[in-house]
């Protein structure tokens, strides 16, 4: 698909005409083959707080506004993100060099996610408490009711540039807040493109407002202004933590990054799992916060579970983001490659072995596959966001739970395991967010609550859970006179 066309006249009614020719605009460019795509506002903080401004004076409405209209917005760009999914996929595809398929599924989640959002505007509901539980509490009656915040400001991350903007925008629009988005700098067209949507779909006017430009200078500006009730932030923990710090006594959520690991227990049958536990690894070139980076396996399938690995990640498909038959593509940035080419040899120096992959064209990795990795090492410690994966022996559960506990990180683990207690033993030792049972760490739908402990963040998504985040809890006591 000829994407330019769309990208022009998209943009046109949602910036170019305001943002005005001799405004300062940046050059976004495809990382797959470096073409022009689109010339982006570089907004400044006094743009910042104009949309901050703007989102004041709607936040009243905004709250005023019926669950029912609420829902109906949602509902309206379900359909009209369905009509538009081809569109929607091309413009991830070109902008991230995400494979064309996973780009298309990332839409037919991120249809899925509004449907939840929409749900959650239809049931948003408190409680009645029993008053009467306390002597003094007699002839009471207690309710809770979830307010809206006001203003969230979203910053989002490059890899899911549609889904994780979903994952904000849904529950906050759900809940009769206002939205100031910063998506990143790599991926605003995506964003533009949903600003039109939601334009279409009927959200008031002020309710939603996109700002482009240096994360630091305008996602500053959001973090600092006190106008705004919360942040609800995804991306790297570096920036998480400079955000935290930052960010006063407003609201904070974190959805960070992590080195996800999975343990292999003995008698599982390594040729049943290889392809998915290599979809983990490799899916979006490992640049998913819940890739599979570590993998520990029991000593007695350890050989054939390796050679199976292998086997299904050389059948991986590198290449062309936009042909159907590719798995693999480029990295966000030639600068990215570069970073995770170093560290896979500064693991081989350390005394890692190479199973597969390793070479570097440009932006693009070859699925990599390390084998007895050192404990030290980059590949092992942080979140390499690349196609790589680890693969150690381990002698014992216990073993293994105690590499994957040892990570600054903790998102999501997973065990392969036919022993109960094994499952159950992990399920409780895990230091993560969420544990897979006989799946890979890299599952997620998306109205499970999703977050992290540790520097994987803190706060849940899932949208029900993004809700509470973004709400205030009431409470109101009648007494009875
Ligand atoms: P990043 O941290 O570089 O950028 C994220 C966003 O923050 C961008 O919009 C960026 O412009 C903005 N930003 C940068 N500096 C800022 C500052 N000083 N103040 C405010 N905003 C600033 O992350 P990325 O490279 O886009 O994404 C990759 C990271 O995101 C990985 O670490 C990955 O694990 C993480 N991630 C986490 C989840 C999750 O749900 N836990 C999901 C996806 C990605």
């Amino acid at each position: 698909m000829n994407i330019q066309q769309y990208i022009d006249t998209t943009l046109q009614p949602y910036i170019l005409k305001d943002w005005g020719e001799q405004r300062d605009t940046s050059v976004l460019t495809a990382p797959y083959d470096g073409r022009t795509l689109a010339h982006i506002p570089r907004m400044s903080k006094a743009d910042v707080d104009q949309a901050i401004t703007a989102a004041a004076q709607a936040k009243e409405a905004m709250a005023a506004l019926p669950a029912h209209q609420r829902g109906d917005i949602l509902d309206r760009l379900v359909s009209l993100l369905e009509q538009k999914q081809d569109i929607a996929a091309a413009l991830i595809c070109a902008e991230t060099a995400k494979p064309i398929r996973t780009a298309k599924e990332e839409v037919a989640r991120t249809i899925q996610t509004y449907r939840f959002a929409a749900h959650a505007a239809y049931n948003q509901r408190g409680e009645t408490l029993p008053m009467d539980a306390a002597p003094n509490g007699v002839g009471r009656i207690g309710l809770t009711m979830r307010e809206p915040l006001g203003i969230i400001g979203a910053i989002t991350p490059f890899n899911f540039p549609l889904n994780l903007v979903a994952h904000k925008i849904g529950p906050a629009i759900a809940s009769g807040n206002t939205v100031i988005l910063k998506p990143a700098s790599q991926t605003p067209l995506s964003a533009y493109f949903l600003g039109q949507l939601l334009t279409e779909a009927g959200l008031p006017a002020g309710a939603f407002h996109i700002v482009t430009g240096s994360g630091k200078t305008i996602g500053d500006a959001l973090v600092t202004d006190d106008r705004v009730q919360m942040i609800t932030f995804t991306g790297s923990a570096e920036v998480g933590k400079e955000i935290r710090a930052k960010a006063g006594l407003k609201k904070v959520t974190l959805e960070l990054g992590s080195n996800s690991a999975l343990i292999v227990d003995k008698q599982i049958d390594p040729h049943a799992i290889a392809k998915r536990c290599a979809i983990g690894a490799f899916t979006f070139q490992g640049q998913v916060c819940i890739s599979l980076q570590r993998i520990y396996v029991h000593e007695d399938l350890y050989d054939e579970f390796v050679a199976a690995f292998i086997n299904a990640s050389k059948s991986l498909v590198t290449g062309d983001p936009t042909h159907d038959e590719t798995d693999i593509s480029a990295l966000i940035s030639e600068n990215d490659a570069a970073r995770v080419h170093t560290w896979i040899n500064d693991a081989l120096e350390a005394g890692a072995t190479l199973g597969c992959g390793g070479h570097r064209d440009g932006a693009i990795i070859e699925p990599t596959v390390l084998l007895h990795v050192p404990k030290e090492t980059r590949i092992s410690c942080d979140e390499v966001f690349g196609p790589v994966v680890l693969i150690n022996r381990i002698a014992s559960l216990e073993e293994g739970v105690t590499h994957v506990n040892d990570s600054r990180y903790g998102l999501q683990a997973g065990i392969y395991t036919n022993d109960i207690h094994h499952a159950l033993n992990a399920a409780k030792k895990l230091h993560v967010g969420g544990v897979m049972i006989n799946d890979i760490p890299t599952y997620r739908v998306d109205h499970m609550p999703y977050g992290g402990v540790k520097e994987s963040g803190t706060g849940r998504e899932g949208i029900t859970y993004a809700i509470e985040e973004m709400t205030e809890l009431k409470l109101v006591v009648f007494n009875q006179l």
